[in-house]
């Protein structure tokens, strides 16, 4: 497993972990791992396990560790993890951050990028964020796709995100300073945490990100 890259992606919600994610996806043949778009589309297929996560969701709290951990255990079984994935959402507790530690072995992580973000910028970006039902890609309120409610990538529905309302926003962002802020020193520690500012143009950040890989010789 250790000749896999497997880069953890945290931040924020509207950090733009899903964006960085699929796009170094893309550049590196890697798998994106994203527990939310696995437990959305669950919830969106209707399927018992997304009956029983629906309401969690909804509330901006986390399901449990134990559900996440098997999820993303049996994702790695699959074919397109072989040259290793971006863990995008996921860990999110610490006995996340260890089973993850557990599954891929020593060094089996290559990278945390932390991508920072101020809150404020956060509620501005989660409450004009409209996502496929589908395939996850993710869109402005002021965007064609999101205005006329079809994806431009796979045809599916463009709807707003039932957590993405500002009760569930707020009560996200608390869940993100208790459980999962406590990860940036676990990874520290590893040695393997980098910060990127989160408050910039996407192509910039993309550029910061890139640029970090590439001075650890993973890129
Ligand atoms: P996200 O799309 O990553 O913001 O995730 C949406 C929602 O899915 C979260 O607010 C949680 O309810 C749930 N979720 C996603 N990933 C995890 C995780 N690693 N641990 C617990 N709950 C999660």
């Amino acid at each position: 497993m250790t000749g896999q890259l497997n880069l953890v992606v945290l931040g924020k919600q509207g950090a733009g972990k899903g964006t960085q994610g699929q796009r170094l996806c893309e550049l590196h043949g890697l798998a994106h791992i994203s527990t939310g778009d696995m437990l959305r589309a669950a919830v969106a297929a209707g399927t018992p396990l997304g009956r029983e996560v629906q309401s969690v969701l909804d509330a901006g709290l986390l399901v449990s560790d134990e559900l996440v951990n098997q999820l993303v255990a049996d994702r790695f079984k699959e074919p397109d993890t072989a040259k290793g994935a971006v863990l995008d959402g996921f860990p999110r507790t610490t006995f996340q951050a260890q089973a993850l530690e557990q599954l891929l072995g020593e060094g089996g992580i290559k990278l945390c990028i932390s991508i920072e973000i101020a809150n404020d910028l956060v509620i501005q970006r989660l409450s004009s964020r409209r996502i496929c039902q589908e395939c996850g890609t993710s869109y402005k309120d002021t965007d064609v796709a999101a205005i006329s409610g079809t994806c431009e990538v796979c045809g599916g529905d463009v709807v707003q995100r039932s957590d993405d309302k500002p009760e569930a926003i707020q009560k996200r962002l608390e869940t993100f300073d208790r459980d999962t802020l406590p990860l940036l020193s676990f990874y520290e520690s590893r040695g393997i945490l980098v910060k990127v500012n989160g408050n910039q143009l996407r192509e910039k950040v993309a550029a910061d990100i890139d640029g970090l890989l590439h001075g650890r010789g993973l890129a």
